[in-house]
C-alpha cells in the first residue's frame, strides 16, 4: 500500500449504492466530499520525507507527528470549504453556515492550521457555528473534518509504508502519525490479522486482534462482536470494558479487499446500533 487511492474508493462506494439504492444521498456526499479532498491532495504537491524528527517520535511511543500540525495554506483551505459548503447545501437543500465559518479568526492569513490544533482540542464553538443555520454541531464538526483529512493525508503519506512494514514498534490504539483515535477495522488475511485506519491522515498500522484499541484491555472476553441481519462482513467490534465499539470490516468474509473510508460511509446503520446500545466511538 502506498498512497490513498481515490478511485478505488470511488468504485467502491458505486458499488454499494448499486446494491443498495437507499445509500444514495449519503454516498452521493460522500463521493463530491471524495472529489474536494482529492483536488486538495494533489495541488498540494509530493508528500514531504519521512522526517528525522518523526522517526524519533516513533521510536519513543510518540505519534509522528508529536504535537504539531501540517501547514495548512489559507487560500486552500478556503476555496476547498466553499466547493465543500455548495455540496451540504445541495445534499441538505438548506445553505450551509460558510460565511460564519469563514469569518473564523483562525481561517485568516496564509496558514490555518490553528483551525485543525483548536478543532482537536475541542476549543471550537461548534454550537455557535450550527445555531439557527439547519445544521447541527456534528455536522459542522464532520465538515471541518474532511476538509483537514488531505493536508493530513499528505503529510502522512511517505510513513504509510513505515506503518504497514512494522518498521517502528507501534502497539498502540491510536494512530502512529496524527494520534488520533482508530476510525476503522479490518480483518485480513486468513489467518485474521487486523489492522486499523485513521480517518484523519488514512494511516494504517497492525494492531492485536483481540484487543480494544481505545482501553487497551487485551481479554478477548471482553470484545463482542455485533453484526446486523444477514451481512457477517461488516460489525461493531465493542468493548465492555469501556463502551466504546470500532466499527469493522472482515475481508474473509466480505471476499474482496475493503477500502475502510468506503466501509466506514455505507455502515452507517452500525453506528446506530452500536449507538442505541450505549457504546459510543473514539473517533
Ligand atoms: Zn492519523
Ligand atoms: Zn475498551
Amino acid at each position: 500500500m502506498s498512497s490513498f487511492d481515490y478511485s478505488i474508493c470511488r468504485s467502491e462506494l458505486q458499488k454499494y449504492q448499486n446494491e443498495q439504492p437507499q445509500l444514495e444521498p449519503l454516498i452521493g456526499l460522500n463521493q463530491r466530499i471524495l472529489d474536494i479532498q482529492e483536488s486538495v491532495r494533489a495541488s498540494l504537491g509530493p508528500a514531504p520525507a519521512v522526517s528525522a524528527w518523526g522517526m524519533d517520535n516513533l521510536n519513543a511511543e510518540t505519534s509522528a507527528l508529536g504535537d504539531k500540525v501540517p501547514a495548512i495554506p489559507g487560500d486552500v483551505f478556503r476555496q476547498a470549504a466553499a466547493k465543500m459548503a455548495t455540496a451540504f447545501s445541495d445534499t441538505a437543500g438548506v445553505a450551509f453556515p460558510l460565511e460564519r465559518i469563514l469569518n473564523l479568526p483562525q481561517l485568516q492569513g496564509d496558514d490555518v492550521s490553528s483551525i485543525a490544533a483548536n478543532l482537536m482540542e475541542n476549543e471550537l464553538d461548534l454550537e455557535a457555528l450550527a445555531e439557527g443555520s439547519g445544521y447541527n454541531a456534528e455536522t459542522i464538526a464532520f465538515f471541518l473534518h474532511n476538509l483537514l483529512v488531505p493536508f493530513y493525508e499528505h503529510a502522512a503519506e511517505s510513513y504509510f509504508p513505515v506503518f504497514i512494514n512494522r518498521e517502528v514498534p507501534w502497539t498502540k490504539g491510536v494512530c502512529p502519525f496524527c494520534g488520533s483515535p482508530a476510525r476503522y477495522g479490518v480483518i485480513h488475511d486468513e489467518k485474521g490479522y487486523r489492522k486499523l485506519y485513521c480517518g484523519l491522515c488514512r494511516s494504517q498500522w497492525p494492531y492485536p486482534r483481540h484487543k480494544c484499541p481505545v482501553c487497551e484491555n487485551p481479554e478477548r472476553v471482553e470484545i463482542r462482536q455485533m453484526t446486523l441481519g444477514d451481512d457477517k462482513a461488516h460489525m461493531a467490534e465493542v468493548c465492555d470494558t469501556c463502551k466504546s465499539y470500532l466499527k469493522t470490516t472482515d475481508e474473509r468474509k466480505l471476499q474482496r479487499e475493503s477500502v475502510p473510508a468506503a466501509e466506514d460511509i455505507i455502515t452507517a446503520n452500525i453506528d446506530m446500533a452500536a449507538t442505541k446500545e450505549g457504546y459510543s466511538r473514539a473517533a
